[in-house]
């Protein structure tokens, strides 16, 4: 027990993962969570559910104000609109460059293995298409109408924009706004407190949340689909393990190994969520508590990045499109697959990174380059367990560019990178010593004033 408690956070993660993967499988075999059961109306939907739901809406309720307060913090800190606008201007440059070369590889991988290939397609299952935004209509909707809205439905480009503004409309006042400066840094620490505090129970949440997911995933459909997940999984490999890794040693010649260590609990966290929104308080805690990227970098790339960043989602959009064209037998042809890549980056953009997200991306490809949005109701049943892993891809790849970006602007600290030890907590939350006498001054403070 008292090993238990010593352990890392990352190690209690991983554990906890396995441990639901394993008990998953275990209900999902013995079938004991059928309709109208103990296990299923008690266990699966009842106290695993309230775990898993409050756990993931206690991150989500952080997201939108972690971000505004990170964010405004990080321009304060950068104190400079040039530098802000090259840090933008490269984040953007990287984040669509590994966008194609992920989609890229996804064709190029299916392209070789051809899965669906004569197979018959059977599915009885609906979908309908949703329409592709236009370009003009992503860019207008970067403007907020309403910060308060922005805010309360998580419309991430938004919040970026406000607080960028607003940032720089402060550094612009000087001196007099120094208090704000201060209380913003000050929010900005307690957003960061609040973070490790739902992190601490974060390892019963994940085992929860997996025990669920695995137990009613549909195995069955693993196997009918097995060419198509093969060769997704490969892609998605091949990406996260040679093309991000490649690229962190090319533009920072530090470690990539322990650079994937690092992102343990980040992709823990993308792979239980599925969602890297949900995942932005990890992975901006993990990319400057573990890997030495300074907040002013950290707190624009990382949420730009859940939002424009799919590089896991492009894959398997570049996958589903070559499976579905064998299956119906449709040739797409070069300008067929250059508009997919196209449309691909164009649709990630323009949509967050929340779970299921990129089936509607999928099917505004669909439409694009003629085929049957219908196609996608057959992959359909394997897309939980696969949005589960572009996840880990899609957040793997905000911290790749992330890194990447402060480094190329002196804002990496390698000590912080090089010691395996950094950032790590045992998920024990700590109050500080002088925090009462913090407070007791306050209360004095206001009652003098009085
Ligand atoms: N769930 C993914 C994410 O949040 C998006 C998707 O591929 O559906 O990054």
């Amino acid at each position: 027990m008292q090993k238990l408690k010593d352990m890392s956070l990352t190690a209690k993660f991983l554990f906890s993962m396995l441990l639901g993967i394993i008990v998953g499988l275990i209900i999902n075999y013995t079938g004991i969570n059928y309709e109208g059961s103990f296990v299923n109306e008690y266990i699966i939907l009842g106290l695993f559910t309230i775990i898993a739901d409050i756990f993931i809406t206690m991150l989500k309720m952080l997201v939108a104000p972690l971000v505004l307060f990170s964010l405004l913090s990080g321009v304060l800190g950068i104190g400079n609109v040039n530098t802000l606008g090259k840090v933008g201007l490269k984040s953007f440059a990287l984040y669509i460059m590994t966008t194609a070369l992920a989609i890229a590889t996804a064709i190029g991988v299916a392209l070789i293995i051809n899965p669906g290939v004569g197979a018959e397609q059977t599915s009885t299952a609906e979908f309908t298409a949703k329409e592709a935004p236009a370009l003009s209509e992503v860019l207008i909707n970067i403007v907020p109408s309403n910060i308060f809205e922005a805010l309360t439905t998580g419309n991430m480009l938004q919040i970026i924009f406000f607080a960028i503004f607003f940032g720089i409309a402060l550094l612009m006042v000087g001196e007099k706004a120094k208090p704000i400066a201060v209380g913003i840094e000050v929010i900005n620490e307690v957003m960061m407190n609040m973070v490790n505090m739902v992190m601490a129970i974060g390892p019963y949440a994940v085992f929860a949340i997996l025990t669920k997911a695995v137990a009613m995933l549909g195995f069955s459909m693993l196997i009918e689909l097995s060419g198509y997940v093969f060769t997704l999984v490969l892609a998605l490999s091949i990406h996260l393990l040679v093309t991000q890794m490649v690229l962190f040693k090319l533009f920072t010649n530090l470690n990539p190994i322990l650079f994937l260590k690092k992102l343990r609990a980040v992709q823990v966290f993308a792979f239980s969520t599925s969602s890297s929104n949900a995942t932005i308080p990890v992975t901006l805690q993990t990319v400057t508590g573990k890997v030495g990227v300074d907040n002013s970098v950290a707190s624009f790339t990382v949420p730009f990045g859940a939002t424009i960043n799919m590089d896991g989602t492009a894959i398997m959009q570049g996958v589903a499109t070559v499976f579905i064209a064998n299956m119906y037998g449709v040739e797409l042809g070069l300008t067929g697959y250059l508009t997919v890549i196209m449309m691909s980056i164009l649709a990630s953009i323009g949509t967050a990174g929340v779970p299921g997200v990129g089936l509607i991306m999928l099917s505004m490809v669909f439409v694009q380059v003629g085929l049957p949005v219908e196609g996608i109701a057959i992959i359909l049943g394997v897309d939980r367990l696969l949005d589960m892993l572009r996840t880990v891809v899609n957040v793997s790849g905000d911290a790749t560019v992330s890194a990447i970006v402060a480094n190329s602007e002196g804002k990496l600290d390698k000590t912080i990178f090089n010691n395996p030890n950094s950032g790590v907590t045992t998920g024990e939350i700590h109050i500080n010593q002088n925090s009462e006498d913090i407070i007791a001054d306050a209360i004095h403070n206001t009652q003098t004033k009085k």
